[in-house]
């Protein structure tokens, strides 16, 4: 019994090196504020890039028409057909389907990936009986892109287990333009859009309070409008402007070092992009799962668990999908405090947005701020206690803002619809 207590005290400790003080969210807190302004104000390399999106405004419910969203985000591709009505929320009509992106295709040419896109577009088109219309298309592609205007963007970095080869430098929207000419219909791609950006549009478009979007899903991501003053961005000379924060890269100058521990630091090694988008690997789903695999395998490996055996299985990388942990903590029988880990992740997304909403209201020169987030993304909407930790934690780290988080409903798909309705106002 003696032993056992032992043991329970050692696996105890471990866990508890992983919690985070009031103190260290707070230091996150302000290192994503600099990183936000830095972003804003340099044009050399920012680890935070804040990428202008050429979206100048929100929906105002004069959007009428039919519009096409394309949504390659993470591990699927969504073609969607969206009519709206005048007025906002006006019986809004969504016709969709999706299409799982195979493996050997997010890691095959980049030719590969844009022709299997296009052959997408064609079946879905066939299927609505719409081959013969020329419509506007919103092209929702979730990676960092240098846009130069709505409808031009240059692939910076693949993220999220992509890496097909001839992409990255290349303009994402001429490579879906090209491989649809190979084709047997005709699209007028109109604006590409990044998911959180399309996240925005489609909450404001419910909510006019919303100005800032949170993705939480695969990866980790913030849009919100920024009302210029503060930014000069080469490209964007701009008083009102939804900024694609790419806050995932938060850390890849070392500015997170000290809150990493060696598993997080193991689990960046071990990815395919190592050093790079720091902050998206502490928040986000793609990674979270496999963090709690190391950190069960070397308790195993000290013989705190499972009897000191170690299986096959427990070594296998990327085995423990993050949904387990879900399961986990909605299960009576939860499995010791492997939730502080989860709850690691939640806390330091909530210091990322404390530090977006203080932000927005500072450039507003208010003492308060109410502000509605519009949030999208499989972890958020289906683990047990994400969206209540990741609101008190946003509250607590921004006392002067009032926070509401919008889980959005349609996705970003239709927000990009929205943005391909906008288009002709913003050029
Ligand atoms: P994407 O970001 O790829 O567009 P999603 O928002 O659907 O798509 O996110 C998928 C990610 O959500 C998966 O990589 C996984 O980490 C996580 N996930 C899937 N199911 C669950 C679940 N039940 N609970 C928590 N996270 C989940």
């Amino acid at each position: 019994a003696q032993r056992l207590a032992s043991r329970k005290r050692q696996v105890d400790e471990t866990l508890n090196s992983f919690k985070l003080s009031w103190e260290q969210l707070q230091l996150v807190k302000a290192r994503m504020r600099a990183a936000l302004q830095a972003g804003l104000k340099t044009d050399g390399p920012s680890e935070v890039k804040m990428l202008p999106s050429f979206v100048y405004r929100t929906p105002d419910g004069s959007e009428h028409g039919k519009y096409l969203a394309l949504d390659l985000g993470g591990t699927n591709f969504r073609a969607m057909l969206v009519n709206f009505k005048k007025g906002l929320q006006q019986n809004t009509k969504l016709y969709h389907k999706i299409y799982k992106i195979p493996l050997e295709i997010m890691q095959g040419t980049g030719e590969e990936l844009f022709d299997y896109l296009a052959q997408c577009v064609g079946d879905f088109l066939d299927y609505m009986g719409m081959k013969n219309t020329r419509l506007p298309a919103g092209f929702t592609f979730s990676f960092p892109c240098e846009q130069t205007a709505l409808d031009t963007a240059t692939l910076l970095s693949w993220t999220k287990g992509f890496k097909a080869t001839n992409c990255e430098g290349h303009d994402v929207v001429d490579m879906l333009r090209e491989a649809i000419k190979r084709r047997d219909f005709d699209l007028d791609i109109v604006a590409l859009v990044n998911d959180t950006v399309g996240t925005l549009m489609s909450c404001a478009y419910e909510d006019p309070q919303c100005q800032v979007a949170l993705i939480a899903g695969t990866g980790s991501n913030v849009c919100y409008m920024e009302e210029g003053g503060n930014g000069q961005h080469s490209d964007a000379d701009f008083s009102k402007m939804c900024i694609n924060t790419e806050w995932g890269g938060l850390g890849d100058d070392g500015t997170l070092d000290d809150i990493m521990t060696s598993d997080d630091t193991e689990v960046d090694q071990n990815s395919i992009n190592p050093g790079k988008q720091r902050f998206e690997k502490l928040t986000s789903g793609m990674y979270l799962g496999e963090i709690v695999r190391r950190v069960l395998l070397n308790l195993t490996i000290r013989g705190l668990l499972f009897k000191g055996y170690v299986s096959e299985a427990l070594k296998t990388p990327g085995i423990f999908e993050t949904k387990y942990l879900s399961q986990i903590e909605s299960g009576s029988n939860r499995l010791f405090s492997v939730a502080i880990l989860i709850k690691v992740f939640i806390v330091l997304c909530g210091a990322g947005m404390a530090a977006v909403v203080d932000k927005i209201r500072e450039n507003r020169g208010l003492d308060r701020l109410n502000i509605t987030v519009g949030v999208d993304g499989t972890l958020y909407k289906l683990h047990p206690h994400f969206s209540r930790i990741l609101q008190e934690t946003t509250r607590a780290l921004a006392p002067q803002c009032d926070v509401t988080f919008l889980p959005s409903e349609e996705g970003s798909g239709k927000g990009a619809a929205l943005i391909a309705a906008l288009a002709k106002h913003m050029q």
